[in-house]
């Protein structure tokens, strides 16, 4: 062992009836170097010696009075069976028997009596180096238990909050942030399961909308009208679990159970099927439904008590009914929807989807003749809205956005005419329109010289169709831009509707290259862990939760966790609908990767993104192949 400097740093204890034996060990020892030594003569201290100063050798003189060797070792190593110190038993006996014992007891050596120097010291330096290793790895041992000690304490916590975070994520996905009721996705959700699980043929989705609410609302401040929203949707509650209405949300932690869901504004859903309650397409209302509803619109009409005062609220009823009125539940949705606008303007309290007297199904119906010739005759067109990396400060890329504007009506939101061609088809040939007319922007912007990735939108509809793969090679080819150039948004529910088509397209789109974006997160129910096992590599944060996160705290904190979690899922994310400084700041703090929102450009057609890109404070990096 060459490391003698280390090994003279280690203590030696001393255990020996006989002085001069001390005062012999003692100086071969200190000769050698060694200094930390502890003598002990009578042997009936040996043991707490031992304990008190912890040797890394024993040296042990095995015939002494009061207490011989035999007597010490064998305590020495009930203490400290383990990791005792090495024993290096001196003796004037040469007996073989003698020595089998000692050995049997636990010594490590012998050293016979009277000693030689160097074989003294040879013996020593060899038991003590063994020490030396075993002190080594004792402490590396340690260090490696107490890291893994320490990581693991860490990861639990960690994924404790990821879980925690996530559940409280799917928790505000699934309910109505005011007031804490389950919302319109839970709804969705139940009437979806009505028909696919539960084998139910005929339900009623019955929509309450409260009347005067606003006023009242305007009147006693934001602050009480919350409270008064949370106090009428307990009482409409009470009243439709008292009744028929379906049990939609059984909440273990509050033990409550819920029969309605808040929606939008100041509405509520709700579902009747059973007995009693089946509609067909044409017939009379049969009279168990007719008292019931009635029975919820009389009530509503009672002035409601709040703080002492009584308010007058009022409400009026919507009725759709599967599958007579509608076959989806977002159909559905809609239909009742109508209904209600229809006994809002009409002299009954409630009244039923009827397509005869839908507003919308007479411009929807034309509107969707014309989209077609509207794609022929080149009536769209695209505009486009920039995207910035927040810390560097530079336009990374946009997103392309259908624009219409018709002739007669004007400018017609996608939000309206995209669901029109998702239901007719005609969404096949208004993709293909867009990402033609997209990718070729994105090579104008390579020719000259502009890094500019473009993001398209592509839709459910789109996920589920033979061919788009092989569209958009033929395209990139065609137009020399590289596929990483290209993000490709999907939203959340495109890939719920036909799991394994959708992925087995969006697959084989991320082999070739195209970065695969999720649109809106947020709004829908999947969480961060389900979307890990998608082949994307961004998350949108849908811009209602951060065009007024700096006045919501509940929006700033799923802003939060939503780029946390993404992060420490390999995630970029982009925050859309920044539409002042104090959001940009905000998710600048926040770590965000890339910004988009009217703050810095509204969507724009592409002569004005020219304009602004060259006037603009944001820079664009060069295009480098
Ligand atoms: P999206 O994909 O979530 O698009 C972002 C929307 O947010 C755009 O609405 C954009 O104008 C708007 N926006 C951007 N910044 C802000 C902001 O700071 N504040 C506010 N309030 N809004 C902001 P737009 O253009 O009306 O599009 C609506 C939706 O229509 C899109 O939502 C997308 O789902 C769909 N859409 C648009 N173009 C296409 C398309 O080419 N194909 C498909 N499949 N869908 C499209
Ligand atoms: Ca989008
Ligand atoms: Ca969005």
């Amino acid at each position: 062992m060459n490391n003698r400097q280390e090994l003279i740093k280690l203590k030696i204890l001393i255990v020996d009836d006989q002085p001069i034996n001390h005062e012999l060990l003692n100086g071969m020892l200190r000769d050698a170097g060694y200094s930390r030594i502890n003598d002990i003569i009578d042997s009936r201290q040996a043991v707490a010696a031992y304990e008190s100063f912890s040797p890394d050798l024993v040296i042990l003189d095995l015939n002494m009075p009061h207490m011989d060797g035999f007597e010490v070792m064998s305590q020495i190593i009930e203490m400290d069976e383990e990791s005792h110190a090495p024993i290096l038993v001196l003796t004037s006996e040469t007996d073989q028997d003698f020595r089998v014992r000692a050995l049997k007891a636990g010594a490590s050596d012998f050293l016979n009596k009277p000693f030689d120097f160097v074989e003294g010291l040879t013996r020593v330096e060899s038991l003590l180096s063994i020490r030396w290793m075993y002190n080594q790895l004792l402490a590396q041992n340690k260090n490696l238990d107490q890291l893994v000690n320490e990581r693991t304490a860490e990861l639990r916590l960690e994924s404790q909050s990821r879980i925690e975070a996530e559940r409280k994520n799917i928790f505000m996905a699934m309910h109505d942030v005011r007031t804490g009721f389950p919302n319109r996705v839970m709804l969705e959700n139940y009437m979806q399961d009505l028909t696919d699980k539960n084998g139910v043929d005929n339900y009623s989705l019955v929509v309450v909308s409260l009347d005067r609410f606003h006023e009242i609302n305007h009147t006693l401040g934001y602050q009480n009208g919350s409270k008064l929203l949370l106090d009428v949707s307990s009482r409409l509650n009470d009243i439709a679990s008292a009744e028929d209405f379906a049990v939609i949300e059984k909440n273990e932690e509050s033990r409550r159970e819920y029969s309605i869901v808040v929606l939008e504004g100041v509405n509520f859903g709700m579902i009747l099927f059973g007995e009693g309650y089946e509609i067909s397409g044409d017939e009379a209302i049969p009279p168990k439904f007719d008292k019931l509803i009635s029975k919820i619109q009389s009530v509503m009409q009672e002035p409601f008590d709040f703080q002492g005062m009584s308010l007058d609220i009022g409400a009026h009823t919507g009725i759709a009914t599967y599958p007579f009125h509608g076959q989806t539940p977002s159909e559905l949705l809609q239909h009742a929807h109508i209904a209600l606008e229809l006994a809002q303007v009409s002299t009954s309290q409630f009244a039923f989807y009827s397509p005869s007297v839908d507003p919308y199904s007479a411009r929807r119906l034309s509107l969707m003749g014309e989209l077609r010739t509207a794609i022929d005759n080149d009536l769209l067109k695209m505009a486009y809205q920039p995207q910035i990396n927040v810390s560097q400060r530079k336009v990374m890329g946009v997103e392309a956005l259908l624009r219409w504007q018709h002739e007669e009506l004007g400018f017609i939101p996608p939000d309206e005419f995209i669901p029109l061609a998702e239901q007719t088809g005609v969404i096949k040939p208004l993709t293909r329109w867009v990402l033609n007319t997209s990718i070729k922007q994105c090579s104008d912007f390579l020719k000259s010289n502009k890094s500019i990735k473009v993001g398209i939108n592509l839709s459910a509809r789109n996920l589920q169709e033979e061919g788009l793969v092989e569209y958009l090679q033929t395209l990139i080819e065609e137009y020399s831009v590289p596929a990483e150039m290209l993000v490709l948004e999907i939203t959340e529910s495109a890939m719920m509707a036909d799991r394994e088509k959708a992925l087995e397209i969006l697959s084989s789109l991320d082999k070739k290259g195209f970065r695969l974006s999720i649109d809106d997160f947020g709004t829908g129910y999947s969480s961060l862990a389900y979307l890990r096992q998608l082949p994307v590599k961004e998350i949108k944060i849908d811009r209602s939760f951060v065009m007024d996160m700096i006045n919501q705290k509940d929006d700033l904190m799923i802003v939060r966790t939503t780029i946390d979690m993404s992060h420490n899922l390999g995630l970029e994310v982009v925050a859309e609908g920044v539409e002042d400084v104090e959001s940009l700041d905000q998710l600048k703090d926040f770590g965000c990767d890339l910004a988009q929102g009217y703050y810095m450009c509204r969507p724009v057609p592409p002569a004005d993104l020219e304009n602004w890109l060259k006037e603009s404070e944001w820079e664009v990096d060069p295009y480098k192949e």
